[in-house]
């Protein structure tokens, strides 16, 4: 199966799945401690190497949704009581607590029953391919669909020194901005 589509429509049921999800996680901390946690926000706005952030000022939870989308029963069971606990452990004590310390290992293990994991066996996203363009005074990072257009005979100059660009190699290069 390929996983590199990051453009994926989200699909509707997922939102409220998570939502569901999120919720639950509170219900069980609600039950524990007998309290009623604020209920965060979630979204799927997380990108890169990262299964989920928490946002704890926000009071909000990203997901990453390529991430989701490889096996969705895992990520529920693990990556958003991951990130609920953060929040949990937030509204207790504050700020003042190490994100992976003893208050969140505790709510991991005592809460939800599961090993207090930081890290996920997800795939992270492949870096997008750039190329590499050099001039007579730097290198540039071209896109796929810039250096198409290049073989095409498009030619491009360099802002700086007005002379034009020569395509130099492939390779990976994460800083790149989408243009
Ligand atoms: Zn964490
Ligand atoms: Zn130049």
């Amino acid at each position: 199966m390929a996983l590199s589509s990051q453009k994926n429509h989200i699909n509707p049921d997922a939102m409220n799945i998570m939502i569901e999800s999120v919720n639950l996680c509170f219900d069980k901390a609600d039950a524990f401690f007998g309290n009623s946690f604020k209920r965060s926000s979630c979204n799927f706005k997380q990108r890169g190497r990262a299964a989920g952030t928490a946002h704890l000022q926000k009071n909000e939870i990203r997901f990453n949704y390529f991430m989701y989308q490889q096996d969705p029963e895992i990520f529920i069971s693990t990556v958003v009581p991951h990130e609920v606990a953060h929040i949990i452990v937030f509204q207790i004590y504050g700020g003042n607590v190490k994100p992976h310390g003893k208050e969140w290992q505790a709510v991991m293990m005592k809460v939800y029953g599961i090993k207090p994991d930081r890290t996920h066996t997800f795939d992270t996203p492949v870096p997008k391919e750039t190329y590499q363009y050099y001039c007579e005074c730097q290198e540039h990072n071209f896109t796929k669909q810039r250096h198409t257009r290049s073989l095409r005979g498009t030619q491009y100059i360099c802002k700086n020194c007005k002379s034009t660009l020569q395509f130099l190699a492939i390779g990976p290069n994460i800083n790149l901005e989408p243009r």
